[in-house]
Formats: structure tokens, sequence, C-alpha cells
């Protein structure tokens, strides 16, 4: 083994964590565009917000100027149940690859929910209760987000009401029972408890729903019951600024050792972990004092960054959420079944839009079977069961690593690995017996998509 003064675990003491989050937004010359009102196309404002989302969230997502806003006491104190989590220095996987780079890697599984969606769950519920709410109502795909958000519910003592996507619903029993552990309800979506839900099931009988179409059943729920609010787990700049806690985190793991990363990547479905991993290091690129290489990894299924448009579009079927400025394949997109549900979007985040419109961020993709493969590789060596989301970050790190091998160059690689995958077992099952497929959306399919976005500048 190579030497050994980095340990293979960075903690930080509980008083070099975070106390507020950095907002990215502050340091980028072009800001990501506004939100828009999807009946009048103009940007929506904080009061038409507020029907939607809590007061605080609203100024928060609004908020491009505070580079920093702080972290109220309550929600540091839930943070230090699960949290700081561990910047691991993968030498296994090193020492497997036969590469001189250094690869570490910010493990956000060590929670119940097993992702880093917790991180964003408890600053949401925490400014619903103290906006005085009942409840909350959300979707969710894979279930991450909805356990994420039912454990925050219950700590709070919210009333937490989810929508599950109807295939993952019936897939994955065990993650809508851990949500009713938690007190979390949970309706499969398209449901028959919503107009849009109904409308939904009359024009495509048997559909087994998606993203976009639980997201209308979990707004509507919200907008006709008082005191309920509608929370979202990715895609919004207040879900950016709330991760930011990892790259904090990160940053701050690795300026105790006096390392620079060369190179960040993140898997991006919405792009909140990636936004939240990258931001402290973007804004050092963006005011001039550090370069660094930032890779967002997609599943080649769903393609935003890729294959994408950058356009204003909805962020859900029933086209009642306001309009946002991405990087989409458009909203009736629904990508042939992959087992990475948290990847599945049809947009992206509108700050990680704008940077890689900027050219500040690269992106590619990566193919099912090859994912799951690096997965498996990254499992036999460091222990860790990755989640399928998480393991498009360490294709695309393995992949950065074995260039390293050919040029002999020490490369220092930083990856997110966002969660575990104990709930996709089904998939890896499905990997061992072959029976995976990499579907890939052809042009014509895509342009399809496209020529149905609203047309707005
Ligand atoms: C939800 C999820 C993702 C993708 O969401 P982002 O908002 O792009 O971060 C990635 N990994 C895991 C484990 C998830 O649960």
């Amino acid at each position: 083994m190579a030497e050994n003064k980095i340990p293979y675990k960075i903690y930080l003491e509980e008083n070099e964590m975070p106390k507020k989050w950095y907002n990215v937004r502050a340091d980028m010359k072009n800001k990501p565009a506004p939100l828009l009102n999807p009946g009048t196309h103009q940007p929506m404002t904080a009061e038409e917000l507020g029907g939607v989302f809590c007061e605080e969230l609203v100024a928060q997502e609004l908020d491009n100027d505070n580079q920093y806003i702080d972290i109220p006491q309550e929600i540091r104190d839930f943070y230090k149940m699960y949290r700081p989590s561990p910047l691991v220095r993968a030498y296994c996987l090193e020492e497997k690859l036969g590469t001189p780079a250094k690869i570490y890697y910010k493990f956000e599984g060590n929670n119940t929910s097993g992702s880093h969606k917790l991180n964003s769950a408890i600053a949401q519920a925490y400014y619903a209760k103290k906006q005085g709410l009942k409840g909350v109502t959300t979707e969710t795909g894979a279930g991450q987000w909805g356990t994420a958000l039912s454990m925050a519910c219950s700590y709070f003592n919210l009333d937490c009401k989810v929508f599950m996507v109807k295939c993952s619903y019936e897939q994955k029993p065990f993650r809508r029972e851990v949500m009713r552990v938690y007190g979390a309800s949970v309706t499969p979506s398209p449901s028959m408890t919503t107009d849009i839900g109904k409308k939904i099931n009359a024009e495509h009988p048997g559909t087994t729903g998606s993203l976009g179409c639980a997201i209308s059943e979990a707004v509507e729920v919200a907008v006709k019951n008082p005191g309920y609010r509608y929370v979202l787990g990715s895609v919004l700049n207040q879900v950016l600024l709330h991760q930011s806690v990892i790259g904090l985190e990160t940053k701050a793991a690795l300026d105790k050792y006096g390392i620079k990363p060369d190179i960040i990547i993140g898997c991006a479905g919405g792009g909140s972990n990636l936004g939240g991993l990258i931001a402290p290091f973007m804004g050092e690129k963006l005011r001039g004092e550090a370069d660094y290489r930032f890779i967002a990894v997609e599943p080649a299924s769903c393609p935003s960054f890729t294959r994408g448009k950058f356009a204003y579009d909805f962020a859900d079927t029933g086209m009642v959420c306001p309009l946002a400025k991405m990087y989409t394949l458009g909203s009736d997109f629904i990508p042939s079944a992959n087992h990475a549900g948290g990847l599945r979007y049809h947009g992206m985040s509108p700050v990680l839009s704008q940077l890689y419109d900027d050219g500040l961020i690269e992106a590619t993709t990566a193919k099912q079977t090859e994912v799951f493969e690096a997965a498996e590789q990254f499992a036999r060596v460091e222990g860790i069961l990755p989640a399928p989301e998480s393991s498009h970050a360490i294709k695309v790190a393995i992949d950065e690593a074995l260039k390293c091998k050919e040029t002999g160059e020490e490369k220092t690689i930083v990856f997110g690995l966002t969660g575990t995958g104990y709930f996709d077992m089904v998939a890896y099952e499905k990997f061992h017996d072959g029976k995976m497929d990499d579907y890939i959306p052809t042009d014509e399919e895509l342009a399809q998509y496209a020529a149905k976005l609203p047309n707005i500048d």
C-alpha cells in the first residue's frame, strides 16, 4: 500500500462542521434564469411562489445575492446525528486499478434514508414547521426522497403525504414500508384521489406513472389543503443550497491535509448532489481563485445535459408547476425502464444548467450495464454496496483513474457516493442474470419530445 499519511476516512469534528450553507448563485456572473408563471410567462413573484412553497424557502429560492446563509441551530443539531459524513480515501480501489491517481469519495449513505436527500429534507421540514404548517406533500420516484422527507417530518411532527410513482410503489414495497414507519401516508401515482391523477389515468389507462405525474398530484393536494405546502427533493435552487453542506464538508476535510482535487465527479439526476458537492469549489473557480474539472454523469437513457435543449420547460407532466429554464428532454419524456430511478427526471437544475451552458461543467453519460459493472467492482474492494445512481459517478471516477494509469499522472479525483443500494437488489439481480438492457433513445425520439417544448425565450 502507498503512503498512509492520509487516513482512510477523513472525519471532521463537530465544531468543524459548516454553520452556513454556501449559495453559489452569488458568485455566478450569469445567474440562473427565473422561474416563470405557467399562465402569464412572467417571473414568479415571492407571493405567487408562497402559495406552493414555504415562505423562508421561497426567499432562499429567489436569493441570487447572499453568498452564505445561516444553517439554523435546529437543523445543525439534526445534521449532527448523521453528519459529518466521511470522506474516504479509496486506497483499495486505487490498488485494484493499479492507478497512480488518488481517489476520494464522499459517502452520503450513512443514514436510514440511504442517501444525501436527508440534508435538504430536514431543512425543508424545519421551515414548514417554523411557519406553523400542518404538513407537506411530495412525490417520490425511487423512494429515497420520500423516505428522507418522512424521517424529517416525523422529527418535526409534521404530516407527510407522499405520491410514489406506481411502478416503484409496486417494485419497492419495503421502501414504502420504511416511509410508513416514519408515519407518512404513501399513495401510488397516478391515483384516483386527485383531479390530475384521474385525468392521467383516463388518458393513459394502466400507466405505471412518472415523476412528472406524481409532482402534479402532490402540488394539487398542497394547493387544495389549507396548512399544506409542496416540497421537492432536487432541481430547485434551495435544494442545491442545502446540499452545499456536502461540498463544504468535503472542502474542509481536504483542506485539513492540504489536498487540492483535480477532478470532481457526481451523478446527475436533478442535480442536487452534484450541485452541493461542487458548490464551494465552483465558487473558487468563478472567483478565479482555483481551477477544477467538474464532471456530471447521467444515464445514457435519460441524457438531459448531453442531448437535451437549454430552454424553458414544464417541471411536471400536468403543467401546473412554474416553468424553469434548464437542460431538458421535454416534460413528456418518459425514459425507458432504468434502474437508476433517481436519475430519471427529464430536466436539470437551472443553476447547473447555466454553469454547463457557460462551459464550467462537463457532462458525460454511462450505460446501465457498465454502471453496474463499476458498482460491483467498487463493492468488492471498498465494501460499500452502492446505489445505482451513485454508481454512475463510480464508473467515471474509475475511467479517469485508468487514464492516469496510462499517462502516469497522479491526479486527485473526488466523487460523490450519494447512497446505498440495499433497495435495488432487483436491479442487481437483473444485472447478474444478464437481463439488463442498455436502451438509448434515438435522435428521432428525442426530437419528438423536444418539438413539444413551450416556446419561450
Ligand atoms: C435522488 C438521488 C440521486 C439523484 O438526485 P440529484 O438531485 O441529481 O442528486 C443520486 N443518488 C441517490 C442515491 C439519490 O437518491
